[in-house]
């Protein structure tokens, strides 16, 4: 069936982050097939007919949100149960993590996809998390998002319950993930490699995935882990830096997406601009956790050097919050800030890394990523009727450092609306948060893991 046309009419600004950056006022943007076919002022497109009109007067339009390392699955049901100062929660994530039988991943996955969508986030790349994505199949499909997924897997010891295999066993478990799952719903599924990290993954299983996704034209992530900590022990093991390493043994490329990266020296700066290699960044996640900004934060340079970023928000347990906007807010000043110096990472950095870049990264640059005759008609619009808009003169300043998610109004993805006036259609979301709740508290139960729950007295 044919997804019915749609014209986006008078909008007040749209932010196309097309190869010229223009920012339309008055704009109008036509998406015939789930593809844009037109965009312009108002009064180019008025001949335009669609079988739905939106009015966008009061919008601000931009290219739909990517989110190039969020985990999906147990952090939902317990969001914020960690103390601030629990110095590493990780032991403790990944139990809960191994805990979660197929019926709680459906729902809390059903809530992150609420939490996502309703932000504006069109596509976002689970870094193996889902233990069962048969299960979430129909969540994927209802809400009408895009979504990278893989197994996650190790095949050496590591400090915890991850899902270890013996190195063969990894590949053929890969292999038989990205036949089954690449390119469903339409394309709206990729299926990627994904090996947990170079601590946990022998050399063999690392370039036995390397080699499986550059046939496949798939891609492959992992945890990078750099900093001096990580520096010594890749040193002491294999000779190498961590990215080195990597290079070493072939796992950088155009396909291969490292997530984190801080404390990179400049020589691993240079290799990953050099190799092309693409980052996932997720800067609240690193404020938050203290993990030193200033000293070991390179985005600068790896965008300096065209490295293709994309922004992540980790889970509901490390940034806290599903909100790419959010995210951009804190890339644009936490580099201000830490090297005291107000050119660092622009506004508009920040919105090619959620859009443009981030769909590069994440492989889908030629389709998705900006609005511009042919691409997928991914759309985001801002209600500027609030006021943390106004006044509005310069429309990626406030996007970047007045509004947050919650001011997304309208999301369509591969030219289907699927927010609509900040509701979406998918799930009745008062039952779902009860669930997910109760879920929680069956989670701590079983597993034994609770925090005191505030350190203020509750009663
Ligand atoms: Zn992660």
């Amino acid at each position: 069936m044919a997804t019915p046309s749609l014209k986006i009419d008078h909008a007040r600004y749209v932010l196309t982050v097309d190869s010229e950056r223009r920012i339309i006022q008055d704009g109008a943007v036509l998406v015939e097939n789930g593809r844009i076919s037109r965009v312009g002022k108002a009064v180019e497109l008025a001949d335009a007919r669609a079988d739905r009109v939106i009015d966008g007067r009061h919008l601000v339009v931009t290219p739909g949100f990517f989110n190039g390392h969020m985990h999906i699955s147990y952090a939902h049901p317990v969001r914020g149960i960690f103390p601030d100062e629990q110095a590493s929660p990780l032991v403790h994530v990944f139990n809960l993590q191994s805990a979660m039988t197929e019926e709680e991943e459906y729902h809390t996955t059903l809530l992150g996809l609420v939490e996502l969508i309703r932000n504006g986030t069109v596509c976002f790349l689970d870094p193996g998390s889902t233990k069962f994505p048969d299960a979430c199949l129909q969540a994927y499909e209802d809400s009408g998002i895009r979504v990278i997924l893989g197994e996650g897997v190790t095949d050496q010891e590591a400090p915890w319950a991850l899902p270890r295999f013996p190195a063969g066993e990894a590949i053929a478990r890969t292999a038989s993930f990205l036949a089954k799952w690449n390119g469903r719903l339409g394309g709206r599924i990729r299926a990627w490699a994904m090996p947990f990290s170079p601590e946990t993954c022998s050399a063999e299983l690392l370039q036995a995935l390397k080699r499986m996704v550059d046939e496949h034209h798939t891609g492959l992530t992992l945890h990078h882990n750099s900093g001096a900590k990580a520096r010594q022990d890749s040193l002491a093991r294999h000779g190498h830096s961590p990215t080195a390493y990597l290079e070493s043994i072939g796992v950088v490329g155009p396909n291969v997406l490292l997530a984190h990266c801080l404390g990179l020296d400049d020589a691993e700066v240079d290799c990953i601009a050099r190799t092309r290699t693409a980052v996932a960044m997720c800067p609240v996640t690193a404020a938050k956790s203290g993990r030193g900004v200033p000293e070991h934060g390179r985005m600068p340079e790896l965008l300096a050097r065209g490295v293709k970023i994309a922004l992540g928000c980790d889970s509901p347990n490390n940034s806290n919050h599903l909100d790419i906007v959010r995210a951009m807010n804190m890339a644009a000043i936490q580099y201000k800030d830490a090297r005291q110096d107000l050119r660092q990472v622009p506004a508009e950095a920040a919105l090619e890394m959620a859009t443009r870049h981030g769909a590069e990264a994440l492989g889908q640059g030629d389709e998705l990523g900006s609005i511009e005759v042919g691409k997928k008609a991914d759309l985001v619009c801002f209600d500027t009727l609030r006021p943390e808009w106004q006044a509005l003169w310069n429309p990626v300043n406030n996007l970047v450092y007045s509004a947050d998610g919650r001011s997304v109004h309208t999301v369509v993805i591969d030219g289907r609306v699927v927010v609509s006036a900040y509701r979406q259609t998918f799930v009745d979301e008062p039952r779902l948060y009860a669930k997910v709740q109760e879920i929680g508290e069956r989670l701590q139960a079983r597993t034994g893991i609770r925090f005191p729950r505030s350190r203020w007295p509750m009663s």
